[in-house]
């Protein structure tokens, strides 16, 4: 990688983020900290070269294998819920995609962990966590129907590609007290919807509409 690319240039520049963070507030984002680490991360690192120009358009854009980076807005939206109440110590991620939800809660959290089934996507996502220097990431190529038993529980579990319903494996995962953020009903349109833990039962709220890649079984590539 050049180092304009680097560094971030015209269309990637600082300058352009400070605009999407605006935007963002604009839009009714409130958390400082969540806005704050927006305005750090240079998602343009996160799409392909072509579409870097675009990375700071507030729209998900494709990252290949028929997937997608999280809109701006909703990765916003999604992490300032997961923080509101306290800053969990440790998330577990359900789609690594890009790396990009990933790399905005590994600045505000303890240890991310996440998991994603499409070789490319994990080893591309690998290779930028290193080059960013984000040292408190742990990742596996796997299926996130299952979770990662070996590294619960959790104090959060945000997925960000859609099941029909939730695993029940990923709610064993979570611990008390413990928040689950996940887009319901596959393909096409979802509610997004959070579970708190208390003393083992959980309690449901419907945050929004939103519109993710549907979540699927077993490991490619
Ligand atoms: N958080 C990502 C969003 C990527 S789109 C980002 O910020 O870019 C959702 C991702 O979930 C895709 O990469 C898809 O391959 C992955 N995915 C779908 N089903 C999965 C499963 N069962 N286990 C792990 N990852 C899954």
């Amino acid at each position: 990688m050049d180092d304009h690319r680097r560094q971030g240039i015209g269309m990637t520049s600082r300058r352009t983020r400070e605009r999407l963070a605006g935007r963002l507030g604009d839009a009714g984002i409130r958390d400082a900290r969540v806005l704050n680490v927006m305005r750090q991360i240079p998602r343009h690192l996160f799409v392909d070269e072509a579409l870097a120009s675009r990375a700071y358009e507030d729209t998900a854009l494709p990252i290949g294998h028929g997937q997608t980076i999280s809109q701006p807005f909703v990765v916003a939206r999604m992490t300032e819920i997961l923080i509101r109440d306290r800053i969990p110590s440790r998330v577990l991620e359900v789609g690594t995609g890009s790396g990009y939800q990933a790399a905005v809660l590994a600045a505000l959290v303890d240890e991310v962990c996440t998991i994603e089934r499409i070789r490319a996507l994990y080893e591309r996502s690998r290779a930028l966590f290193r080059q960013l220097g984000i040292g408190n990431m742990r990742q596996r190529l796997g299926d996130g129907f299952e979770g990662w038993p070996s590294a619960a529980p959790f104090d959060a579990i945000i997925l960000t590609a859609a099941p029909e319903t939730v695993p029940p494996a990923l709610f064993e995962q979570l611990a008390d007290d413990g928040q689950l953020m996940a887009p319901v009903g596959g393909g096409g349109t979802q509610e997004l919807r959070v579970w708190h833990r208390r003393a083992g039962a959980f309690d449901e709220q419907t945050v929004e509409a939103v519109s993710f890649v549907p979540m699927r079984g077993g490991i490619e590539g």
